[in-house]
């Protein structure tokens, strides 16, 4: 409570210090505006805010209002420019995207969106940074983007003619051993804990957590998504169906909303809010500034299993994926493992799963009998990459330095805890042709529905690869897991889903400005064409399926269902309550049917 109020003064002071305009008197009163507009303004409206409300703005936040360009507008200008080589130099660098105020860590998607930057850009090192720039943003009747780090791959942390509420500079982690949310001293019990920033990242919780204190905190694989916008997704990490989404871990969030007000959200106080928080998708809420994430005991080992092999005929590929769902459900289809298998094009099917164990030997020995029949038929089966497993040290797992899995952030002053895993490469900077996501029911792993499902994978794999990503579906965790699910917003689906499908594809970075030669247009909707039909088969046996907000499809016309399902007349209700003039609209987000696809116009009341 103390440290709660301390907050709201200190975040209060120099705003109110700056403001003088009739137009801020709202950053006092924290009171919405009056009657809600109908159309935000642009630059080139009469209405934008003249240069001394944006100096005042610059005051109120410290002398963090930026100017914002496109990430390689300096190529264009020059492409000798100190700048553009820096750009050119780090633009497979996801730590750097996430630093430049018009970084986005995809360079767009076909016929989608291609990364715009704001007009202004609000650097907030405090929540009172957000608070102004909420109450301007407000008062201005300006079109509002939130952003962490960027990775949105629905393109919804950047937007043309914005003001960017950018948290990336909000980093700060910290330690707790017993913490209790603010107002539940009563009724939950104090727990391990972190307190995290918004813009902080999840290798600098890992690092803390895990490197440091050796426990478990329940994030995202990829170690640069941020902290805020994952959890809001929902969020999925190796170890999920071990602990749960990371939004099942939250305790409590501190957000600004739509009045400028600065909330607390946890399961005593606007619990409401915290449910909608849980998943309910980011940048649709408010402003989240700080979170709270309950910490686990760290398993002893965490290991993985690896390889890729192609079949020499079909039938033998259909025997392959029987063979190989056989066995998932025997012995992997339980709360050790996660991550996933590939079955490509070419008769391919790639292991990269990754567990946690009581004991190093584990992951060998329950692969061995699988590899075993692999390596047995060398008539119908090629060894691509030779099949393993092992385990290390869970102690060590995000460890950056002589890490020979990850590759470090080696910009000068780059924190040497910052690092990014190999695997994931190949996503910084990717220009999508299209994505999608359908979460698999358990019942299709049962025997009368397996051969659906062997049929539909094969069916769908001769058109374009598909991931199943084995952690982002939650059957098979614990049943306390699974409740905390059941708490969250995130569609219900993911319950009594063993895994999610992804389907996606593109190419290498595409960022407005950027010298490459010209995309083959043609190809790139064939691969669209294909990613789509190849979803398709997959529908075919999960009607109505669900997909993951944050992996999903951009152009799916039945967003509410798909992401949230039954949750979505609550999610909505919640949106009514804290944001009843639409000021932060997502591209299909909560409420954003209320809005033109810009987010400017507002359609319905
Ligand atoms: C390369 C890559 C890897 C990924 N890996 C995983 C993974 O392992 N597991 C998984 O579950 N998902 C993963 N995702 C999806 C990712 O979790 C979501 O895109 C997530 O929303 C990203 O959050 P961000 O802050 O990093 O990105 P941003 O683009 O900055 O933000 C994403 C959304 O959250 C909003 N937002 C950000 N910060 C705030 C805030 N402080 N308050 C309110 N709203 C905010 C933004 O407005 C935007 O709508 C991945 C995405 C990419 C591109």
């Amino acid at each position: 409570m103390r440290r709660r109020h301390l907050l709201k003064m200190a975040a209060l002071t120099p705003v109110l210090a700056a403001i003088t305009e009739a137009a801020f008197s709202q950053v006092i009163s924290g009171a919405s505006s009056a009657t809600p507009r109908r159309a935000r303004v642009r630059p080139t409206d009469p209405g934008w805010p003249s240069e001394a409300a944006w100096r005042r703005l610059n005051v109120a936040v410290g002398g963090n209002l930026i100017k914002t360009a496109p990430l390689f507008s300096s190529c264009a200008a020059d492409p000798g420019d100190s700048a553009c080589r820096k750009a050119m130099q780090n633009m497979h660098n996801p730590f750097y995207l996430g630093d430049q105020p018009s970084g986005t860590q995809v360079s767009g998607w076909l016929d989608a969106w291609s990364p715009a930057a704001s007009t202004y850009a609000v650097k907030a090192h405090a929540t009172a940074d957000v608070v102004a720039a909420v109450n301007f943003a407000r008062t201005q009747n300006l079109r509002v983007v939130i952003k962490g780090t960027g990775h949105s791959y629905l393109g919804t942390s950047n937007a043309p003619d914005s003001l960017l509420i950018w948290t990336r500079a909000m980093n700060r982690v910290t330690l707790h051993d017993r913490f209790v949310p603010t107002g539940c001293a009563d009724t939950v019990a104090p727990t391990s804990a972190v307190t995290s920033e918004s813009g902080a990242m999840w290798i600098d919780l890992y690092d803390a957590v895990t490197t440091g204190a050796g426990r478990y905190v329940q994030g995202g694989g990829c170690t640069d998504v941020g902290v805020a916008g994952l959890i809001q997704s929902g969020g999925f990490g190796s170890m999920s169906k071990t602990f749960g989404t990371a939004a099942s871990s939250l305790l409590e969030a501190e957000i600004v909303c739509a009045d400028g007000r600065v909330y607390i959200a946890n399961a005593c106080t606007n619990p409401e809010l915290f449910w909608a928080l849980k998943g309910g998708g980011g940048g649709s809420w408010g402003v989240v500034t700080r979170v709270a994430l309950r910490t686990y005991e760290l398993p002893n080992f965490f290991g993985a299993a690896w390889g890729k092999i192609t079949a020499r005929s079909d039938d033998a590929y259909r025997k392959l994926l029987a063979r190989f769902f056989d066995f998932y459900g025997a012995n992997l289809l339980n709360p050790h493992w996660g991550e996933g298998a590939t079955l490509g094009r070419g008769n391919a099917l790639e292991i990269s799963m990754v567990c946690q164990a009581a004991d190093k030997a584990y992951a060998s020995d329950v692969w061995k009998p699988f590899f075993d029949w692999v390596s047995g038929a060398p008539q119908d089966y090629v060894l691509n990459r030779k099949p393993g497993a092992d385990a290390e040290d869970a102690r060590a797992w995000w460890r950056v330095p002589d890490n020979d899995s990850m590759i470090p952030d080696s910009r000068a002053g780059a924190p040497p805890h910052h690092g990014w895993w190999k695997g994931d490469q190949d996503q910084v900077g990717l220009f999508l042709h299209g994505y999608d996501s359908l979460w698999l029911p358990i019942s299709l792993l049962q025997p009368n529905g397996r051969p659906r499902l062997l049929d539909a994978l094969f069916a769908a794999s001769r058109l374009q690869k598909v991931r199943l990503h084995f952690n982002k579906g939650l059957a098979g965790a614990p049943t306390s897991v699974i409740a905390a699910a059941q708490e969250t917003a995130t569609n219900p689906a993911v319950c009594t889903a063993f895994a999610l499908a992804i389907i996606a594809d593109g190419e290498g970075p595409a960022f407005r400005g950027l010298a490459r030669p010209a995309m083959d247009l043609a190809a790139a909707h064939e691969d669209a064409r294909r990613i789509d039909a190849a979803t398709a088969e997959l529908r075919k046996i999960v009607p109505n399926a669900g997909s993951y907000v944050s992996e999903s499809n951009y152009f799916n016309a039945s967003w509410q269902q798909a992401y949230w399902g039954s949750n979505y007349p609550r999610l909505r209700a919640v949106k009514d309550k804290y944001d009843p003039d639409g000021l932060f609209f997502v591209h299909h987000g909560v409420g954003s049917e209320d809005w033109s696809a810009d987010g400017f116009t507002r359609l319905r009341s």
